[in-house]
């Protein structure tokens, strides 16, 4: 049996995506040709990288409304940097909210002034910053709206007069949000799209050619759109199981209909951490908890071993904290089935009746 995969990333995909996946490896469109070995420009391939285009822009709502959907490669930590070269001249503000965006802080300095407007690392990120200004006159503010290591979710984004920037990595497709308020969103396919390989960058094109720099053009998101994000080889594979997910999240009713299966599966653990003695949650402000990595503890350390080996026993994989706040980070995102939560939430039932 299939173990309940709580891993934060590379992470769970649909079983239905894994095994169509699977089948294109070997044989792909009735071609007799494995996915990864037909060329990137055949036409079955383009076919699959404007309909994964497609998809992307329909579930959050910004098809016809002057957005550009690419999939790239180098993750989204080359977007820290390639943000800042497009778009940074004079200086950019960032929300430090978590161990990525400090990352994506530290590239982009190299290119401009950065004004951190608010930081929650005192507090080492338990919580989301608020009470903030925005000064006026910034080329662009850049926040993360899901900071998946400490467990932390942006609920309200600031109201800005430059372009706003979000690393959604971890919570894209998740819940809506309206997201014409987003001058360019992106996301590393392998937390809740697709496999490792491919980041998923949306873009409205207004924002661009504003920066007197030189551009290499692989860096270049002009010419990335120029080239329908066919400049250089794609990644054919992560982009497809991308598509296969994005038509998977499309039969499941789009991203309205996962967020209520989201927000269930959130409450049960989140109610458990709340109401067990044994555990309790990292996070310092109920409404910042994360709905796709929930953190929590144990409140005696003893316990780990024993809790631990319940785990592996009822076929939990991938629930340890990362290694800056320690105890366990359960991943439930967009693929993770309520079952799988309510398997972890008796794990923790039984540990408490034989404590
Ligand atoms: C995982 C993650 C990243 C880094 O993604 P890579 O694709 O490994 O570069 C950046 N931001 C957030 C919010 C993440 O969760």
């Amino acid at each position: 049996m299939k173990k309940h995969n709580f891993s934060a990333g590379p992470c769970i995909l649909p079983q239905s995506v894994l095994k169509k996946a699977a089948e294109a490896v070997l044989n792909f469109d009735g071609l007799d040709l494995s996915l990864i070995e037909i060329s990137h420009r055949s036409k079955q391939f383009v076919a699959v990288m404007e309909r994964a285009q497609e998809l992307a822009l329909e579930h959050l709502g910004l098809q016809n409304k002057g957005y550009k959907a690419l999939f790239l490669q180098g993750g989204a930590s080359m977007e820290f940097l390639m943000v800042a070269y497009n778009l940074l001249e004079k200086k950019a503000g960032y929300l430090d909210t978590g161990t990525w965006s400090a990352k994506s802080i530290k590239e982009a300095k190299l290119f401009g002034e950065i004004d951190v407007i608010a930081s929650s690392k005192d507090s080492n990120y338990n919580q989301i910053p608020k009470g903030y200004t925005i000064p006026s006159g910034l080329d662009y503010l850049h926040c993360t709206s899901n900071n998946t290591i400490f467990g932390t979710q942006m609920n309200d984004f600031p109201e800005v007069d430059c372009p706003l920037i979000c690393d959604m990595s971890s919570d894209i497709f998740s819940r809506v949000l309206d997201f014409t308020k987003f001058d360019l969103i992106y996301a590393g396919a392998q937390k809740n799209m697709g496999p490792a390989g491919t980041t998923l960058i949306i873009i409205k094109e207004e924002i661009l050619g504003k920066v007197s720099r030189v551009i290499p053009s692989m860096l270049d998101y002009k010419v990335h759109i120029s080239k329908d994000s066919m400049f250089n080889t794609p990644a054919v594979f992560p982009v497809y199981v991308s598509m296969l997910t994005l038509e998977w999240l499309k039969e499941q009713g789009g991203v309205a209909a996962i967020e209520k299966i989201n927000n269930k599966k959130a409450d049960l653990l989140y109610s458990e951490i709340d109401r067990n003695p044994l555990f309790k949650g990292f996070v310092a402000n109920k409404e910042d908890r994360s709905k796709m990595n929930a953190t929590f503890t144990l409140e005696n350390e003893t316990l780990k071993e024993t809790f631990d080996a319940m785990c592996a026993e009822a076929g939990i994989n991938g629930l340890n904290g990362h290694r800056s706040v320690g105890g366990y980070r359960a991943s439930i995102y967009n693929a993770m089935p309520l079952e799988s939560v309510q398997v972890l939430v008796d794990v923790m039932q039984e540990l408490e009746k034989k404590a």
